[in-house]
């Protein structure tokens, strides 16, 4: 195989009760990725396409970065150019880097004849993604390689669980297009968190793995509560609480936000319900004036998928 492309799906990480640890993979957003082998040796950015202003070269885009890591490791005696079709606007908060730093070793490994296992693939786009947020995490790395809900137990040692959800859950992602730093959300979070909080958080966080398990779609609702960090971050996000009821009202299982923002995504059983919630906050979103997208995805248990090869 000389060629691969790929769909590179964008994800949701926190999913609120599980900050820095839980994430899912959305299915209908995502970019998509042309990877090839060269005789040439090393690794090359050849196109970005997409009208968002990223970084050709390597070590400064996170797909480059990954791809690095992974070339070290394997050590192969041609080279790779990458090709880059983004849709995920970065900064929206749905894994804009995560999907490049994860599709470029996802298809690497395949050209190699997949050397690696999907936690050493998420070690490599860790190194990556480090460069866009200066640390290395895996909420978002893990939802797109491994697919579904994923749990990061640790990052160091990389200890990743698989959960599984019910067939019939749907996200809602309303995305305003809207800037925040991820600094000014980080800097907005609390350095200490009272007892009495932490309690809640563990119990819904608990509470929400149970009900992805038993595929109940009550316990989910009930538990898709955050108290530690929406309170800060749905500052900077214009009409959080009105998406939220907009949401609720339109039968959703709960709100929250993706990753650090502007995105907010809900959770919803069926389809059907997915697409009244996507109507109400459309409706909301209409008569605000601010750029919006608005997606519904069924919950992606596969992760990256190989489009041709
Ligand atoms: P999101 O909030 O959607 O997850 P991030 O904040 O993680 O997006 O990443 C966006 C940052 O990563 C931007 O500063 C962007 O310039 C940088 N970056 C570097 N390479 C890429 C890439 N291939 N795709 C997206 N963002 C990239």
């Amino acid at each position: 195989m000389e060629e691969i492309k790929i769909f590179s799906p964008g994800t949701v990480a926190n999913v609120g009760c599980g900050f820095d640890v839980l994430g899912f993979c959305l299915d209908t957003i995502g970019d998509e990725m042309v990877i090839r082998k060269t005789t040439e040796k090393g690794v090359r950015i050849s196109k970005i396409e997409g009208g968002f202003e990223l970084p050709l070269e390597v070590t400064k885009n996170v797909a480059g970065v990954s791809a690095l890591a992974l070339y070290e490791a394997a050590s192969p005696n041609f080279g790779f150019e990458i090709e880059i079709y983004k849709a995920i606007k970065p900064g929206s908060g749905i894994g804009s880097s995560a999907a490049s730093a994860a599709g470029s070793v996802f298809g690497m490994n395949s050209l190699l004849g997949n050397p690696f296992d999907t936690h050493q693939l998420t070690y490599f786009a860790m190194k990556g993604e480090a460069i866009a947020s200066k640390s290395e995490h895996a909420d978002n790395i893990a939802p797109a390689l491994f697919g579904g809900f994923t749990l990061v137990k640790s990052t160091h040692p990389l200890e990743i669980l698989q959960i599984p959800s019910p067939s019939d859950l749907y996200a809602v992602i309303a995305h305003q297009k809207i800037e925040i730093k991820t600094s000014e959300a980080r800097a907005l979070l609390p350095n200490e968190i009272p007892l009495a909080d932490a309690i809640i958080q563990w119990s819904n966080l608990g509470s929400l793995i149970h009900a992805l398990h038993t595929n109940n779609f009550a316990l989910i609702g009930s538990a898709l509560k955050d108290v530690i960090v929406e309170p800060h971050r749905s500052q900077l996000i214009p009409n959080f609480q009105t998406l939220k009821t907009a949401a609720h009202e339109a039968n959703a299982l709960g709100t929250s936000i993706s990753g650090s923002g502007p995105s907010v995504f809900s959770l919803c059983q069926g389809k059907a319900v997915a697409h009244d919630v996507e109507n109400a906050q459309k409706e909301l979103l209409k008569s605000t004036g601010i750029p919006f997208d608005i997606y519904v995805s069924k919950i992606n248990t596969q992760g990256i998928k190989i489009l041709t090869q």
